[in-house]
């Protein structure tokens, strides 16, 4: 039987509008959007909104959220002291500490309206770097986690081959490491035959680490795999200044650079960060179709940078936003500051606005597209988005709450994107089920 619900306003085609039930089939699909549902069950003082698609997660992170905010034994605290520290988690936690982390997570995701995650995930071996007896164990509890909570995730399985160009191994990266393409291979083609795509909430994509990690030659044989299949690819690219001097000096060119005239880029690759980029490199990726994932929240806490969404913007390079680290899980944060980084930077106000936008909530419509469309095209499905076709994955917030109290049609979007509380959000709905998440 199919179902429908009617609230005071439907986020759908770029504005709220009133009085219009959205109605699902038996599958999950939602079949129309109509004023004329007698059955609907009636949702008085919320609005509903697409469900956010969170395009780039590492969730065991969640773990040493606030056991980094400290000064370490270094004089300069920085992304690569940082990563010492996560590493130190990373090489403890067992099959059943992934499951459990990785659920906090993907409940915390799930209660902040995110309906949808792509899961970057390196975690492969034992501790001591053996391989489980299922190469793919770890990728299933964290698969198991997300379906568990309700929310759909596409497996982004990485590849991970090395330290780094002339950098000597590190023995808190055996977890990660699978040293050729034809071990990687294997893996993913059993992780493809062995997830359980029913009703479209698991998949997997293709994530080579970064080009540090990921020597070229295997780069090119696990990116043509993922073309034949025409799986998401999604790669760390010029997170840190380090990486790129990196790059340049094994292969004379920037990392963007290096995957474009390789010919590595295309529509299904996505660029997580791309933060240390030229104009030039801005122009590349738009002339590639690739796009680009922001992660302002985990930016900020790294001290890695300002993501140019101008420039991207005004490329038309879709950008995508994840919660990376865990150090906050709020993709509506993540989407204002995208905007806020370039105000203190440029000393401006509604930088990523453009001349032709009307409405007081045209810059939040595209802050809002970043975490909803754009995501779900970077991570391989057709979501982010409340018309016939798409998935009926949802959220609502009671317009009552006090961060967003008193806002009108025309604004409302704008105060969701830039002022919504999590306490404003009520239910979460993906594939057409409630999720049950007190
Ligand atoms: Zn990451």
């Amino acid at each position: 039987m199919n179902q429908a619900w009617l609230p005071d306003y439907i986020y759908t085609d770029g504005r709220f509008r009133s009085g219009l039930a959205i109605v699902a089939d038996p599958s999950g699909k939602i079949v129309e959007l109509s004023e004329n549902v007698s059955n609907a069950t009636r949702l008085t003082g919320r609005a509903m909104l697409p469900g956010l698609v969170n395009a780039h997660s590492h969730a065991f992170q969640r773990i040493i959220r606030g056991r980094t905010e400290y000064r370490s034994q270094n004089a300069t605290d920085s992304f690569w002291t940082w990563r010492e520290q996560m590493y130190a988690a990373a090489t403890r936690l067992s099959p059943e500490d992934i499951y459990a982390v990785s659920r906090l997570a993907f409940l915390e995701m799930a209660l902040s309206g995110i309906t949808a995650v792509g899961e970057f995930h390196y975690l492969h071996h034992s501790p001591d770097g053996s391989p489980y007896s299922d190469p793919n164990l770890l990728a299933h509890e964290v698969i198991r986690a997300a379906n568990d909570v309700g929310i759909r995730i596409a497996l982004l399985r990485v590849a991970y081959a090395r330290a780094g160009y002339q950098v000597e191994p590190n023995p808190r990266q055996v977890r990660f490491i699978e040293d050729s393409p034809e071990t990687y291979l294997a893996h993913m083609d059993q992780l493809i035959a062995t997830i359980d795509t029913k009703d479209g909430m698991a998949w997997a994509g293709v994530a080579p680490h970064s080009v540090r990690a990921v020597p070229l030659d295997y780069l090119k044989t696990i990116i043509a795999f993922a073309n034949e299949r025409q799986l998401p690819v999604h790669m760390h690219v010029a997170e840190q200044p380090a990486e790129v001097a990196a790059c340049i000096q094994e292969y004379g060119r920037s990392p963007v650079a290096l995957l474009d005239t390789e010919g590595l880029l295309s529509d299904r690759f996505t660029a997580v960060h791309a933060i240390h980029v030229t104009p030039k490199a801005v122009a590349t990726l738009a002339r590639s179709g690739a796009g680009v994932c922001a992660c302002p929240t985990t930016e900020r806490n790294l001290g890695d940078g300002v993501v140019p969404a101008d420039l991207y913007f005004k490329s038309q390079v879709p950008v995508s936003l994840g919660t990376d680290s865990q150090t906050q899980i709020d993709l509506l944060e993540d989407a204002r500051q995208l905007e806020y980084h370039l105000r203190l930077q440029k000393i401006e106000r509604n930088v990523l606005a453009s001349d032709d936008d009307t409405g007081p909530s045209a810059l939040a419509a595209k802050l809002f597209e970043c975490a909803t469309v754009n995501g779900a095209k970077a991570i391989g499905f057709n979501g982010g988005k409340l018309e016939p076709g798409a998935p009926a994955d949802f959220f609502t917030v009671d317009l009552n709450d006090l961060s967003i109290a008193g806002a009108s049609p025309d604004d409302l979007l704008a105060s969701i994107v830039f002022s919504l509380s999590k306490t404003a959000i009520r239910d979460v709905v993906v594939n057409g089920k409630q999720l049950n998440l007190k």
